[in-house]
């Protein structure tokens, strides 16, 4: 009876030091991380200026080819210049969350339209809501959220079909539910979990651009705020991305 108690008690404490262990690796990876991206930030900018400088100033002495070879070069280093960016607010993200403040959700919704006001209009983009709560949020945070996703929602459409995009909102138990659902490509079942993981790009730039960074931040600030991100679709119908956030006291 001892020695099963005993037996118990050991199994119990290498499972506290492994999640200590894992907890700590994980800290360890996004400091890394953080600190890489924050430092890589001065070298692109070189490459992306001088770039730039010898196509204007040398482009006429560089033959066709040459100078092709230095657009892409320029289209590469821009890219990474936006993936270090993307990685160094995804990484940001993770510093505190203390900031629950009492949070209209329209105001946060008609930030985030403002922001793709754009390519609303360029889309012919057809955005519906029904009227959204106040709740114990961060703000910055909630238009993240909007942007992100009725962003990806104009984005991924099917050729010559307007965007059709509804934000609603139902009140569960003990959290909100938001959903955003829009009427364009779709995703496969099989990537709708990974497609939430940094830089996971189902599409290449010249289908659809993009870093791959967008819902993966979307998938943090909800998880940060006590909440979930999932995605329901049918391929050429559709998408649906759910998220909740907790109800909290004032
Ligand atoms: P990005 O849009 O920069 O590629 P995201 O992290 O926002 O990065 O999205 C990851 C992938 O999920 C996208 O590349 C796309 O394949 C898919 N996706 C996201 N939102 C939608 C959507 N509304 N409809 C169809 N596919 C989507």
């Amino acid at each position: 009876m001892k020695s099963t108690i005993r037996e118990k008690q050991f199994a119990e404490s290498s499972r506290d030091n492994l999640v200590k262990q894992l907890i700590s690796v994980n800290e360890q990876l996004e400091q890394f991380a953080y600190v890489a991206s924050h430092d890589l930030r001065e070298p692109l900018r070189i490459i992306v200026c001088f770039t730039e400088l010898l196509a204007k100033e040398y482009g006429d002495k560089i033959d066709e080819t040459g100078r092709n070879y230095m657009e892409i070069n320029r289209q590469a280093a821009k890219k990474m210049e936006l993936m270090v960016a993307n990685l160094l607010e995804y990484g940001r993200l993770g510093q505190g969350v203390d900031r629950l403040t009492k949070t209209d959700c329209n105001e946060a919704l008609k930030q985030a339209l403002e922001a793709l006001r754009e390519s609303i209009k360029s889309s012919k983009a057809e955005i519906q809501h029904a009227p959204l709560p106040t709740i114990m949020a961060d703000p910055i945070h909630m238009a993240r959220l909007f942007q992100n996703l009725i962003g990806n929602a104009l984005k991924y459409q099917r050729p010559g079909k307007p965007p059709v995009i509804r934000v609603a909102v139902s009140e569960k138990e003990v959290q909100w539910q938001f959903s955003v659902i829009d009427n364009g490509i779709g995703i496969e079942k099989v990537y709708l979990d990974s497609i939430f993981a940094p830089f996971k790009r189902l599409h290449t730039d010249d289908q659809y651009a993009g870093t791959g960074i967008g819902l993966a931040i979307c998938k943090r600030i909800v998880e940060e705020f006590g909440g979930s991100i999932w995605a329901e679709s049918k391929p050429d119908q559709g998408s649906t991305f759910f998220f909740t956030l907790p109800k909290r006291e004032e």
